[in-house]
């Protein structure tokens, strides 16, 4: 992206560089913010003619708002926090084509990008389409039952994104690693429960909360998600602290704690010595 930011840059001159995500969920927001860090960080490797102001991004969102997962105040501080680096937000946006010259909107609306990247949700592979007989949703995910069983083959379990698992309000369990976990920890005690002779549990997914980090310049989200009664909002230094703190752990449970520290410690070393950007 970098590279092609530079090209694009050289080639107009003077000119902004158009940028047009579609798709306002966390990938789509975190990626505005982040393109806005990258041109800052250029103009430190000597691009001086390259900041924020060459550099045009549109996030279009066909919801009425972006990060629809989250909760609304969430959102609109994300929004603010958007605007307030550049970012065009363009959320209750249906784009229905792409070409060359960038993207069209259900209103018939132009929305011109040299530069188009599509971060509005996963599908599964096609060949997951009813792959051996199993049923499949329209974006090729396995349907499974609470249990995390086949609705067609109870010895066959699935978990993670290629799972459809439908929960007790009718929604489906979010694309999630969390909830990848949390499928992980249940399908195993289901096949031992099966194994046995005994009876499975459904899975229940329970949201602890997300965090999105808008790059350097701030971390919104919201903790305890449907764990609590009302989920708690967090911003700016606390948000990031919990951010960075939720990847420690996360390092932890695969590698442990001495692993884990030694890395703290290459990081914090790699900070001086390795380039904050990567420029191929
Ligand atoms: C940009 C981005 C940001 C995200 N941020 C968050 C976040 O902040 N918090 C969060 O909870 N979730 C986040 N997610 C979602 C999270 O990554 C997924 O929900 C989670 O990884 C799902 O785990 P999984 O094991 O089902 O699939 P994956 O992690 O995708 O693992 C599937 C693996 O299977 C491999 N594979 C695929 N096809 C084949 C094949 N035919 N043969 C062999 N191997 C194959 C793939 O290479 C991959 O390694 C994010 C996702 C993206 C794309």
């Amino acid at each position: 992206m970098n590279n092609q930011f530079l090209k694009l840059h050289a080639r107009s001159g003077e000119g902004a560089v158009d940028i047009a995500i579609v798709g306002g969920g966390a990938t789509g927001v975190e990626l505005s913010a982040e393109l806005h860090n990258a041109a800052r960080e250029l103009n430190i490797y000597g691009y001086s003619e390259l900041d924020s102001s060459k550099l045009n991004v549109t996030l279009v969102e066909a919801g009425p708002r972006i990060l629809p997962a989250l909760p609304p105040r969430i959102s609109s501080s994300a929004q603010s926090e958007l605007m307030g680096l550049g970012v065009n937000v363009k959320t209750a946006t249906m784009v229905v084509k792409a070409d060359e010259t960038g993207l069209t909107t259900k209103d018939g609306d132009k929305i011109p990008a040299q530069i188009m990247v599509w971060a509005a949700g996963i599908k599964a592979p096609d060949f997951l389409k009813d792959f051996g007989g199993l049923e499949t949703n329209r974006i090729n995910q396995l349907v499974v039952k609470n249990t995390l069983q086949t609705t067609r083959d109870d010895s066959i379990f699935v978990i993670g994104d290629c799972a459809a698992c439908e929960q007790p309000d009718g929604k489906l369990v979010p694309p999630r690693a969390q909830a990848a976990h949390q499928m992980a920890s249940r399908c195993f005690k289901n096949i031992v429960a099966q194994v046995a002779s005994l009876e499975m549990k459904p899975y229940i997914y329970k949201d602890h909360g997300s965090l999105v980090s808008l790059s350097q310049f701030s971390t919104v989200g919201s903790l305890m998600g449907n764990l609590t009664k009302g989920s708690m909002m967090v911003e700016g230094r606390l948000a990031r602290v919990v951010y960075i703190g939720l990847y420690r752990v996360h390092q932890i449970a695969i590698h442990g704690i001495f692993k884990t520290g030694l890395m703290m410690f290459v990081d914090r070393i790699n900070r001086v010595l390795r380039p904050s950007l990567k420029l191929h």
